[in-house]
């Protein structure tokens, strides 16, 4: 949320345009001790408003094609977001990695018809975060061609196997099982659920730090104020992975399904040790 999490920033690209934009007062602004520039004489006329997908291309303010990200803001009012959290948790979508029994995805946007308008000195932001969380899991067979066991019933467990098939599942110290060759689809898919619901929950309170960034911002015109679109986007994607660091997220997911584990591994330790496999 401070300056130093846009090295966080995942798209290179756009790296130098939101310096350009955010320049180098930014801290000061997210400390709240920075005073926006009086407004200037020629403020927006009242009441401009700005869809996202038909803005008037030029300003009252005579910000030229193609200079509007070359500097940061020295004079303009202030910036006011009224941003609305819409999360929607959807299974699929999700494109696995290598390792991956299963992976959930945070991809926040700013909804079409966000608007912008010009009010008593003040740019009003108004908009909707669309925060699309995608999870799903492997089908039947995992990253390295482990076998799926649904229950202690599964006919792919053996007299044979099911020792093997016991310790792949009973979860280590950490909650996580080894899963050498034997995995379990649906507690998978339950492990993602955590995510996806971690993302869901803790969206509306990176969306807050975003909209206290935003309101520390100020704008000469329409233009420059959506300038601050996509960085505003990154800081609740960043505000998000410190809500929730990879690492203790997947130490609090594997130990909330830890006793899901335990219980399958125990079924089919019983089972086995009672001569119930073939
Ligand atoms: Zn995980």
């Amino acid at each position: 949320m401070h300056a130093n999490t846009l090295s966080e920033i995942q798209t290179p690209p756009t790296a130098a345009h939101l310096q350009a934009v955010l320049g180098d007062s930014e801290a000061g602004k997210e400390s709240g001790s920075a005073t926006p520039d009086k407004p200037s004489a020629q403020p927006q006329p009242v009441g401009v408003t700005a869809g996202l997908e038909n803005a008037p291309e030029s300003s009252a303010l005579g910000m030229t094609s193609g200079g509007a990200s070359s500097a940061a803001p020295t004079k303009g009012h202030p910036v006011k977001g009224k941003i609305t959290y819409s999360g929607e948790i959807t299974r699929g979508g999700v494109t696995f990695g290598a390792r991956d029994f299963g992976d959930t995805l945070s991809n926040p946007d700013l909804a079409k018809g966000s608007s912008v308008n010009y009010k008593s000195g003040t740019f009003e932001v108004s908009a909707t975060l669309k925060h699309s969380i995608h999870y799903d899991v492997r089908s039947g067979t995992g990253p390295s061609g482990q076998t799926d066991i649904a229950s202690e019933d599964d006919p792919d467990i053996k007299k044979t196997n099911y020792p093997e098939v016991v310790s792949d599942l009973t979860p280590g110290k950490d909650g996580c099982p080894p899963r050498n060759h034997f995995w379990a689809e649906d507690l998978t898919l339950k492990h993602e659920l955590v995510h996806a619901n971690d993302y869901k929950e803790n969206g509306p309170v990176a969306l807050a730090k975003a909209t206290t960034w935003l309101n520390g911002q100020i704008a000469a015109n329409v233009e420059q104020v959506k300038t601050l679109y996509d960085p505003f986007v990154f800081r609740f994607a960043s505000a998000l992975r410190t809500l929730q660091p990879k690492e203790d997220s997947e130490k609090q997911a594997y130990l909330k399904g830890a006793p899901d584990y335990e219980a399958r591994a125990k079924a089919i330790k019983t089972k086995g040790d009672n001569k119930g496999y073939k």
